[in-house]
């Protein structure tokens, strides 16, 4: 039985995450924590914890982590540069399952895309679109930007030069090795996610749809559970999955 703690437990996942964790038999509840309450005060209890709340939230939840040597789980998404390097620094000290999507729908596209971009070579025009709710606060999605880094790595391009945020006026033609990334919000949208690959003469596109946030609860809690037996480190969902 593997004894977690809900950061965030208010929240959208945080109500999934309470919810799938009460119906699975491996999991034990031991809190849920949110706005005014004290990780601090309770995480001896656990084994992990599972953070999905406010970017600036993970790192402090983090240097608790690692302070009692809990496993951490990272759902949230938006976090700044500076604070994921904080983050980063305490892979060594605990292990840390951090993952943009928590679904093995998703985590099987990140897969299909690496090897697409592969097959496709250069040829194609590189474009992700993703559409979710209108509360969401932070944009692209945090799956979204790691489908780009699939997208850039295997292409071998710098990122941070090709990606390419909408397009607005006079742009000019698009050019050869740019990523174009797409947000639509609106209505309850739980998360789409499409990577285009635009040729000439035929066009490929590789789609996600989540309909219930439970697809990514239960992801988190398995990897909660998977987390508690490893050693100190950095793993993503794949990792979890067995897929890489
Ligand atoms: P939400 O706004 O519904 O919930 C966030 C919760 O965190 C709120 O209840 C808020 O009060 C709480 N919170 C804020 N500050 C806190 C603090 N200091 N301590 C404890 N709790 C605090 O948002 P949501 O839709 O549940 O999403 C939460 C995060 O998870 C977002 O970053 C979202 O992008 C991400 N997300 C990730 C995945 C994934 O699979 N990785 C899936 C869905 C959402």
């Amino acid at each position: 039985m593997t004894k977690v703690i809900i950061n965030g437990a208010n929240g959208r996942m945080g109500e999934a995450l309470l919810r799938c964790g009460e119906a699975n038999p491996n999991i034990e509840i031991v809190a849920g924590v949110d706005v005014g309450d004290d990780l601090a005060g309770v995480i001896a209890q656990a084994d992990a914890v599972i953070d999905f709340s406010f970017h600036e939230v993970t790192r402090p939840t983090a240097e608790l982590c690692a302070a009692h040597k809990k496993a951490l789980v990272i759902g949230t998404t938006g976090h700044s540069a500076r604070d994921k390097e904080s983050v980063l620094k305490l892979q060594s000290e605990i292990p840390i399952v951090w993952a943009s999507n928590f679904s093995t729908g998703v985590n099987t596209l990140f897969w299909l895309t690496r090897k697409a971009t592969e097959v496709l070579g250069a040829d194609f025009d590189l474009e992700v679109v993703e559409m979710h709710h209108r509360l969401k606060r932070d944009a692209p999605s945090g799956t979204a930007a790691t489908l780009a880094e699939i997208l850039a790595k295997v292409r071998k391009v710098s990122l941070e030069k090709e990606l390419r945020h909408g397009r607005e006026g006079i742009v000019g033609e698009r050019t050869h090795s740019e990523i174009g990334m797409h947000s639509l919000r609106g209505g309850d949208v739980v998360g789409d996610h499409t990577v285009v690959y635009a040729g000439n003469g035929e066009r490929l596109e590789l789609t996600h749809k989540a309909a219930s946030r439970d697809t990514f609860a239960n992801g988190a809690l398995r990897a909660a559970i998977w987390a508690c037996g490893q050693a100190p480190g950095l793993y993503n969902m794949e990792n979890v999955l067995g897929l890489e």
